[in-house]
């Protein structure tokens, strides 16, 4: 018997783009024979105003890649239903990134739906949104990070500027260059690399537009490495990436400008150094009470051997070229096997 997967793609996001890119790479994995037998694959699309849409509409954004222009014409409940073809959804394969996709929100309501997904839960997916919750977590198991601190934005908004006394705590803990990021994102989004007082101020001013949420973290000069996880209680690790690029920081632009960053896989690493990567990565992984799969970001300082967590993702890029499934194709798990084993991972967690 054949299987209905509810492909879930779109979102109320910043990455509502890149989620319809990874969900056209799965939707392709699914239509190969290998995949085709098992699965029938019914294709829901979130709009950016929240709108669920099935069946035609649906199958045209996956095969234009294009979003569908949203209609503010409904008041958010009126626009909020689902389509009654989710009763015929067996796993949902939610590829949504950042805030209302990657956070748990999703999550708990095709927990609700009582219908297996793939991922993390309400929990791991909360913590691993959530850039404070999630340093607290893997501070608490040992994992070693970069200095950092918490702000809110009532603290960052004081009439009419930003807080001076918070600058001066900022440059007196961190000092320059530091990282002002709004605590729920992802790809990069309202992050910015400050060197003096005026950057500081204005890259708190954006980031606090974001988010109530904010971090400040010192900067680290180091190698950007990145190693995929996959599994529910026994989460494996791949083998680790690279990605070098030419720009400042790994921002937005250098994301997703074609060839502004090159992933080298596998890194050219000491072998102990790997291991001690591919260890600290299912240990996040486990510590946030992730499933399912994750990718999980590190600094590597070659001058000191030092490696540093950044963050774990726990629903990151699915492009054919994205880091997470290139780490597995090279581990030996290619594409359509993977999103296989990703469906089986949800039937296992669920049962
Ligand atoms: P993703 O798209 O991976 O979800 P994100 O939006 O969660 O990214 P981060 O991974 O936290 O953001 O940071 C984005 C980039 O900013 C990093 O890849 C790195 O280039 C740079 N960066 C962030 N924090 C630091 C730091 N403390 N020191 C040096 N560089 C940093
Ligand atoms: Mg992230
Ligand atoms: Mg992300
Ligand atoms: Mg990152």
């Amino acid at each position: 018997t054949t299987r209905s997967v509810g492909l879930l793609f779109g979102g109320c996001s910043g990455e509502h783009e890149i989620s319809i890119a990874s969900a056209r790479a799965i939707a392709q994995a699914f239509s190969l024979d290998s995949n085709q037998a098992a699965y029938t694959l019914l294709p829901f699309y979130i709009q950016k105003n929240g709108q669920w849409c099935d069946g035609a509409s649906a199958q045209q954004v996956l095969a234009s890649g294009q979003p569908l222009a949203s209609e503010a014409t409904d008041t958010p409940s009126e626009r909020w239903h689902l389509p009654p073809t989710v009763a015929e959804v067996d796993v949902w394969f939610p590829i949504l990134h950042g805030p209302n996709g990657e956070d748990g929100a999703v999550q708990g309501l095709l927990k609700l739906m009582q219908t297996p997904f793939v991922g993390s839960g309400i929990l791991g997916s909360a913590i691993g949104m959530d850039k404070l919750a999630m340093k607290m977590v893997f501070a608490q198991v040992g994992l070693p990070q970069v200095n950092y601190m918490g702000i809110t934005r009532a603290q960052v908004w004081s009439n009419p500027c930003v807080h001076p006394k918070l600058c001066d705590e900022i440059e007196a803990t961190l000092a320059y260059p530091c990282f002002v990021k709004p605590a729920n994102l992802g790809s990069s989004v309202g992050i910015s690399k400050v060197r003096d007082r005026t950057q500081l101020e204005a890259a708190l001013d954006s980031a606090a537009s974001y988010d109530r949420r904010l971090i400040v973290e010192a900067g680290v000069v180091a190698r950007e490495v990145e190693c995929a996880v996959l599994g529910n209680d026994a989460p494996q690790a791949s083998i680790v990436g690279e990605i070098t690029y030419q720009s400042d920081f790994y921002d937005y632009e250098t994301k997703y400008t074609e060839g502004k960053a090159d992933l080298i896989i596998p890194a050219h690493l000491p072998a102990s150094i790997t291991t001690q990567i591919q260890t600290m990565a299912t240990q996040a992984f486990t510590a946030i009470d992730a499933a399912g799969l994750a990718r999980v970001d590190f600094f590597y300082v070659e001058a000191t051997g030092d490696v540093f967590i950044n963050e774990i993702n726990t629903m990151p890029g699915f492009t054919a070229t994205s880091m997470y499934p290139q780490l597995w194709a090279a581990s030996g798990i290619p594409f359509p096997v993977l999103v296989d084993r990703l469906v089986q991972l949800a039937f296992e967690r669920h049962a």
